[in-house]
């Protein structure tokens, strides 16, 4: 892990908010990987790790469609309203608060 002794000049470690209460808006945004897994947000994934929380479909037992308007990927949208936002979730500083992806759903309108 980086600390902030790691860092050069003016670079500062992300600050982590505190307060994550509305869906995150890269949770409007997925990734599919190469073995068809489909993963809300995009920013990050561990090879050890493919419960971590953001995993939301596989390809091989659906279609995108299908897996977007899932309820996987609507519980972890809920989740940050209930306050059990998965623990990646939770040590995340790239959150930004709001539902403006919203518009992406345009893609299987
Ligand atoms: S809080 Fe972080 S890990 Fe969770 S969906 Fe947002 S950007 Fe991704």
């Amino acid at each position: 892990m980086i600390e902030q002794s790691d860092l050069r000049g003016v670079m500062k470690l992300a600050h982590i908010p505190k307060h994550k209460s509305s869906p995150c808006f890269r949770t409007y945004s997925c990734m599919v990987m190469w073995n068809g897994a489909v993963r809300a947000c995009n920013c990050r994934f561990s090879f050890k790790d493919k419960t971590d929380g953001l995993l939301i479909g596989d390809l091989t037992d659906g279609s995108l469609e299908e897996i977007w308007y899932g309820t996987s990927l609507t519980q972890l949208r809920e989740s940050f309203l209930d306050g059990s936002i998965p623990e990646v979730c939770k040590s995340c500083a790239w959150y930004v608060p709001g539902d403006h992806g919203r518009d992406h759903q345009y893609l299987f309108a």
